[in-house]
């Protein structure tokens, strides 16, 4: 089964504080920001080559983002993997023993998610999406 990076996640306080950097500083160009009510988020990303930068601001201090944030400070969050049949890789992980956090369900983008706890992972949070 084919797999390709689909973008890495990073949490950040303010999504206006780390664009300062990521667009007027670095020069890269948002190409969508939006809010996902499920997961609390308020989302902008970046295209660099194929894969693309997700950075995630909290909307509320309760949030998953925000316990992040509060736990471990600003940074990396979680990598997403593109494949090509997240039902079928939902099975197969299941069948593994993997820990799922979630049934697969729209996310930013109108993308189908499922996130894989870091203790299945090798210690990174995983995303994994199917377009
Ligand atoms: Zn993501």
């Amino acid at each position: 089964m084919s797999m390709e990076v689909d973008h890495l996640g990073i949490a950040v306080r303010s999504l206006d504080e780390a664009l300062r950097f990521y667009e007027q500083s670095l020069g890269m160009t948002v190409i969508g920001r939006e809010t996902v009510i499920e997961e609390r988020v308020n989302v902008a990303m970046l295209p660099a080559g194929a894969p693309r930068i997700e950075l995630l601001e909290a909307t509320d201090s309760d949030s998953p983002i925000a316990r992040f944030i509060e736990k471990r400070g600003p940074g990396l969050h979680h990598i997403a993997l593109r494949v090509e049949d997240l039902a079928l890789t939902i099975e197969r992980l299941k069948h593994g023993g993997a820990r799922l956090l979630n049934e697969p369900r729209p996310g930013a983008g109108g993308h189908t998610y499922a996130f894989v706890h870091p203790a299945s992972t090798g210690g990174v949070l995983l995303e994994l999406i199917q377009k």
